[in-house]
């Protein structure tokens, strides 16, 4: 069947410094030395909604359409070996995470598109990944694959007009395993070439249970990076800090990004976010720059579903946050 990627969607084409360590704990904080807060554990959310017999989700008698716009999988051959390199820690998948499982995950939860981040941690791994996510893309209806780019590869401007010619509709950023700082120059370029592409940035936000420090992801540099590219004469680049921004630096979020013209994905939040800060957030960033997320396979769409709905924000703002934004965003409905 072909996919979304092919048919639906319109392709036109070191650091900033400030990281204090401190020696002997070899523990990195941010500039603001922001508390790190939210690793509680998962905590019950209330399920208040009914599912309708398409397997879609109901609200107010409306059937509310879902895109999650962060998730992720791996080739069949090394998907497990992924799974077990990432177990090492806390983390525990519900599922694998293979392409066929995703689209499985995807219809089962009445998802209409699950977006595939795929993470390169290596220049020379660029080209294999996005062609396998151009592959995906033609075979899952439900999967449309992001591009994986290493932000400072000597080749990063022609992969990412390969990505632009195997339409894959955005690029995804992992400065946490990539090892480069978010306000690096390298990713003030990358930023330039994106928005010159016509592609969405998704950026892993703040700290990552799996690797956690040293700490290149913080919501500071995030503010820093925009400014870098606004001199380069980006004005409105189409970037997304995942984990509302900055996992488990919520402080640093709301002092340093609400507010600005960036989109927040609220993926592996269930639970993990107390209600009154990511509500809080969500409203005065404005829910037209939030977009749904799971992290799947480490949390799904029904607890990350539930724990949105539960904070009582408006239809219309649901409807945003679970769809609108996203398809916009990706022009799902052109
Ligand atoms: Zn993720």
């Amino acid at each position: 069947m072909p996919g979304p990627a092919a048919s639906r969607r319109r392709q036109e084409k070191s650091g900033g410094g400030g990281l204090r360590m401190a020696k002997k704990q070899k523990v990195c904080y941010s500039k603001e030395n922001t508390p790190v807060e939210g690793f509680a554990g998962l905590q019950p959310v209330t399920v208040a909604q009914a599912r309708s017999p398409s397997g879609k989700w109901e609200q107010g008698g409306k059937t509310m359409r879902i895109v999650d716009i962060h998730t992720h999988i791996y080739p069949d051959q090394v998907a497990q070996k992924a799974i077990a390199a990432l177990t090492k820690g806390p983390l525990r998948p519900l599922t694998g995470c293979t392409a066929a499982e995703a689209q499985q995950a995807a219809e089962a939860s009445g998802v209409i598109y699950s977006v595939c981040l795929p993470v390169a941690t290596r220049a020379k791994q660029v080209e294999h990944i996005n062609r396998f996510s151009a592959e995906t893309n033609s075979r899952y209806s439900k999967l449309i694959c992001f591009a994986g780019i290493f932000p400072g590869a000597a080749d990063m401007e022609a992969q990412i007009d390969l990505a632009a010619q195997l339409k894959l509709p955005g690029i995804k950023i992992h400065p946490q395993f990539q090892g480069v700082f978010l306000d690096d120059p390298a990713m003030v370029r990358l930023v330039c070439l994106a928005d010159a592409y016509h592609m969405p940035v998704i950026f892993h936000g703040g700290l990552d249970i799996a690797k956690p420090y040293p700490l290149y992801s913080s919501p500071w540099r995030a503010a820093h990076l925009l400014q870098m590219a606004a001199k380069q004469g980006v004005s409105k680049p189409r970037l997304i800090f995942a984990h509302m921004g900055g996992y488990a630096l919520w402080g640093e979020v709301e002092k340093e990004l609400v507010g600005k013209d960036v989109y927040f994905d609220t993926s592996f939040l269930a639970g993990r976010i107390p209600k009154d800060v990511i509500k809080r957030i969500i409203l005065n960033h404005g829910a037209e720059r939030i977009l749904f997320g799971t992290d799947f396979p480490w949390q799904g769409v029904e607890e990350n579903r539930d724990f949105l709905l539960s904070l009582g924000l408006s239809q219309q703002q649901n409807q945003a946050i679970f769809y609108d934004n996203a398809a916009a965003l990706l022009h799902l409905d052109e």
